[in-house]
């Protein structure tokens, strides 16, 4: 990873901005339920975009381009780590799926719709910037997942 401190709700404001003018986001409410704080991580700006703007297309398409879309940003003080939650009110994933999500190639979507690749190459992404990917929650009233990431100490 080429890496750079920059803030976290910046990052994650920049890829929405890639994706909001896009059709499939038209009847998609978006929540920023943003810290306060400006949370500084030093990662890979543009490949933790890749991995957010994944996750935001998984949340339309659970959704089927209609619902709300909540973005929450926090940090844990004692341990120096920084959140990202994303939250849809789609779906929801099954739980026979669950163990297989972040597999290579699994997807659950038609033939030209999905890869299968998004979370796979996230769970990659994540753990090359000493961070994590998880399903914090999923099911019929939607899916919420958790990036975790080291928190850049400030200096001065
Ligand atoms: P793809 O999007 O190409 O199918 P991903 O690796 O991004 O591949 O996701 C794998 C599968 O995980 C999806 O096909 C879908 O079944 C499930 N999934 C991922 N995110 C969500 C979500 N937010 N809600 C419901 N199911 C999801
Ligand atoms: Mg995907």
């Amino acid at each position: 990873p080429s890496r750079a401190v920059f803030y976290l709700n910046n990052m994650v404001n920049e890829s929405l901005a890639l994706i909001r003018d896009q059709k499939f986001f038209m009847n998609v409410n978006v929540v920023k339920n943003f810290d306060d704080h400006q949370i500084l991580v030093n990662a890979d700006k543009n490949q933790l975009c890749q991995v957010l703007i994944n996750l935001l297309i998984n949340a339309f398409d659970a959704m089927e381009h209609k619902g709300t879309l909540t973005l929450t940003t926090y940090r844990d003080l004692e341990n120096h780590r920084a959140f990202i939650e994303v939250s849809d009110t789609g779906c929801g994933i099954p739980e026979q799926n669950l163990s297989k999500i972040f597999d290579p190639f699994f997807t659950t979507k038609e033939l030209g719709k999905g890869t299968g690749l998004g979370l796979s190459m996230a769970y990659g992404i994540m753990k090359e910037n000493q961070g994590s990917i998880s399903i914090k929650s999923t099911g019929p009233e939607g899916t919420t997942i958790l990036l975790e990431l080291p928190e850049e100490p400030v200096t001065d």
